[in-house]
């Protein structure tokens, strides 16, 4: 795929998000345990903080600088110590977007794979705000880290919603974030143009299942348990059966949406976001 064609859909979809939502909700904060804050509302996906010995920890930024600010509003009426960390769990702009509301010169952490991403997004002039905001702390495997007195692991599990998708894990509080892994109530969300798979993502759960974890905490859902995390992965892995055998027996892309109850889908076909059975397809039958 040519640079331009990795380009633009990164750029639409940090665009789409910022147009999405006009009017964001209040922020809510409520305290998980260990120091560890869950926040819902504002611009973007769900967020993230920890309040360390002597610094804050921040999982992913909003959509928009306003939303980030409100943020450190937040975060300032609980603790004096000022956010020195930011982790960013996917390079989707209502999970980046807020970074230039931060403060510069943080020490910010994602996937290689989520900052080149991002630095296709933010070479838009629309966005150059963003460019100071690009992660310096690459991360490509598993790693193990003691931020503000905080133990934190970093993990990479392999494509899923991206190519660059990390997972956060707290092993004191037994709390990890999984970004966009788990949408709940939706079909999963698999952006191809990023790297992302749907059988990535089903080896991605398999491996957050293993995760000495009780609290599951989304970009887009209330806190998950175990329990709903290992449904959601049965889910996908009944889908994907059934693509397969509908495909085996010579069935069209058409007629396997037809079997899912879904109908086309309204606009430009240029436009249109594949659907999750579509991309399933897309995989199943892609020439390797
Ligand atoms: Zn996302």
């Amino acid at each position: 795929m040519s640079k331009k064609n990795t380009l633009i859909p990164a750029l639409l979809i940090i665009t789409g998000a910022l147009a999405a939502q006009p009017q964001p909700a209040p922020l809510s904060v409520q305290s998980l345990k260990g120091g560890v804050y869950w926040v819902k509302g504002g611009s973007g996906a769900n967020t993230e903080f920890i309040i360390g010995k002597k610094q804050v920890i921040v999982i992913d930024a909003k959509t928009s600088p306003d939303s980030a600010k409100a943020m450190l509003a937040e975060i300032a009426k609980l603790t004096p110590n000022p956010v020195k960390y930011i982790l960013l769990t996917h390079s989707d702009g209502d999970h980046v977007g807020g970074l230039s509301g931060f403060p510069r010169g943080l020490t910010i952490f994602a996937h290689t794979n989520t900052r080149k991403d991002m630095e296709a997004a933010f070479k838009d002039p629309k966005m150059s705000a963003l460019l100071p905001y690009l992660p310096k702390q690459r991360v490509t495997a598993d790693r193990s880290l003691n931020m503000a007195g905080v133990r934190v692991n970093l993990h990479y599990f392999g494509p899923a919603h991206t190519s660059g998708d990390l997972v956060v894990l707290l092993p004191a509080q037994k709390i990890a974030f999984v970004g966009d892994l788990a949408f709940i109530g939706r079909d999963p969300l698999i952006h191809r143009q990023k790297g992302g798979t749907s059988l990535g993502l089903v080896q991605v759960l398999s491996t957050i299942l293993t995760l000495d974890a009780d609290t599951f905490i989304s970009g887009h859902s209330d806190p998950l348990t175990k329990t709903e995390i290992r449904g959601l992965l049965n889910s996908i892995r009944d889908k994907q059966a059934k693509v397969k055998a509908l495909i085996e027996q010579g069935k069209s892309l058409e007629e396997i949406k037809t079997a899912f109850g879904l109908t086309a889908a309204p606009g430009p076909a240029g436009q249109r976001r594949p659907g999750f059975i579509e991309i399933i397809y897309q995989e199943l039958t892609e020439k390797k």
